[in-house]
């Protein structure tokens, strides 16, 4: 496809300005652009179809199947967007007077008491913007909970192998040592390891669960107990809530910190890069380090709400303003559409659905990890290489010729050759009996003739790029 620089044919502009309404400035030379503005002239009709043809070239939920494990690409109803769309959200300036902005308060307020409800924690925080974010500030609650005790040995934070790759990340840049530890072959924490692991250097100890390879840990109780015991505090991914929300809570099994993502499980489309939330919940004995400001109902008046900005021992801003507010309009329309039973039913059949698929594929992939699964698991390709030489990579490439976005590859690392799904509580039985038949044609096709997959895909705008030099080395200018 040409580019728009290469369309553009000189003074074919379309813009239709109005005569100036104010007076004409002359400018002071050294401001004024030396060389002509390299911008792409071109008529209106021909601007509209190069943007809907790039529009067609990209895959999205609205496209297809989008099993992209850990990331929860689920389909988020339009109501959500025309809540978020009505004046009295989208047209609010943040450094408006509280008594004008009484509605935007509520929603935040009554969102954090939801969210509260949902995970058992006691307070949240809407300022951090994405689920790494909310890592962070996590973090930082808990190490701010040690030095105001005076225990200031406490430098280390536990993390399992197999949680998501942002955690140990997130702990290093809270300037924690990350002490890792490794699964049990079933894929939970190796309770023994655990044990060694925490002592007086524990600050904390951080979980995903479902873990990585889709399995809710058994043992959560005991492992909460043990980093109690070591006088650490227990930190909960819970990024991707969406196979225990209204059946489970973090609260309850003895998590004192949990983040979620509103962008996977709150039904805010994701991927393109958008806004996001990583609210960041806590048990009361934290209340005392979150950001602020934060919203409070008044205690003069009942239904009326302010913003509270004190707090000497808060770990500070971490984000301008409040968050990214409309993503929890977003969220909080999402809950009050589904309600109690609503959420918990969209827990179950994301869980139904990524069972349902592993199960039809058991016999066709091998699964390293017997199940039952939450909402995704993850297959094991290596077998399949060493028979055909199809590896992983191949078989992801050859979904895109069937119009399926690939599940998420090579990750995590403790599997080999590693497909991971999450088909998400949105997808009907006829489209994943649709996928399993061409999962099962794939592996047929890598037997009989695997060299069909090697040089796949055909059938999209670029092959097989060279994705080494493609990340190192890219080209995102266009030479004049
Ligand atoms: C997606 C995800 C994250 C990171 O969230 P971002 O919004 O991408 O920063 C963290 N943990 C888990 C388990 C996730 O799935």
């Amino acid at each position: 496809m040409e580019l728009i620089f290469e369309k553009s044919v000189d003074n074919r502009g379309c813009d239709i300005l109005p005569p100036s309404d104010v007076p004409v400035v002359k400018t002071d030379s050294r401001y004024l652009r030396r060389r002509e503005l390299h911008l792409p002239e071109m008529s209106e009709t021909d601007i509209s179809r190069h943007y809907t043809e790039l529009a067609k070239r990209t895959y999205g939920i609205n496209n297809g199947f989008y099993p992209l494990g850990s990331c929860t690409m689920k389909y988020n109803p339009k109501i959500n967007e025309e809540i978020a769309k009505l004046p009295g959200f989208s047209n609010v300036h943040p450094l408006q007077p509280e008594n004008t902005i009484q509605g935007c308060l509520k929603v935040m307020k009554l969102t954090e008491n939801y969210l509260c409800e949902i995970t058992g924690m006691d307070y949240m925080t809407f300022q951090p913007a994405a689920g790494a974010h909310g890592e962070f500030t996590g973090l930082k609650l808990i190490r701010a909970y040690h030095e105001n005790r005076k225990d200031n040995s406490r430098t280390e934070i536990i993390v399992p192998d197999s949680a998501h790759g942002t955690n140990p990340a997130s702990a290093a840049m809270a300037g924690f040592s990350v002490i890792n530890i490794s699964s049990t072959k079933d894929g939970y924490v190796d309770l023994e390891e655990l044990k060694k692991a925490a002592g007086e250097h524990t600050a904390g100890f951080m979980l995903t669960n479902p873990n990585t390879v889709g399995m809710f840990d058994k043992n959560i109780l005991e492992i909460t107990q043990i980093i109690h015991d070591a006088g650490g505090l227990c930190y909960y991914d819970g990024a991707n809530l969406n196979p225990i929300m209204g059946i489970a809570r973090p609260g309850d099994m003895g998590f004192d910190v949990v983040h979620l993502n509103l962008h996977k499980t709150f039904s805010t489309p994701h991927g393109g890069g958008g806004p996001g939330g990583g609210p960041v919940g806590c048990k009361s004995i934290l209340e005392k380090y979150l950001p602020t400001p934060r919203v409070r109902e008044s205690e003069e008046s009942c239904d009326k709400y302010e913003l509270v900005t004190a707090g000497d021992l808060s770990i500070g801003r971490v984000k301008e303003f409040y968050g990214n507010f409309l993503v929890v309009v977003k969220a909080l329309t999402y809950i009050l559409t589904l309600g109690r039973g609503g959420l918990k039913e969209a827990s179950e059949n994301a869980v139904l659905n990524a069972n349902y698929m592993m199960n039809q594929l058991k016999d066709t992939f091998h699964m390293p990890f017997a199940g039952p699964c939450m909402h995704e698991f993850v297959m094991s390709l290596e077998e399949l290489k060493k028979e055909t030489k199809v590896s992983a990579l191949d078989v992801a490439k050859t979904l895109l010729d069937y119009g399926i976005h690939p599940p998420t590859m090579y990750f995590p690392l403790i599997v080999h050759e590693a497909l991971m799904l999450e088909p998400t509580e949105t997808e009907s039985k006829e489209t994943l009996d649709q996928v399993i038949a061409v999962f099962k044609k794939v592996r047929e096709d890598a037997l009989m003739k695997p060299e069909s997959l090697t040089d796949s895909p055909k059938k999209t705008p670029i092959g097989r790029p060279d994705e080494v030099t493609a990340a190192r080395n890219p080209v995102l200018r266009y030479l004049f």
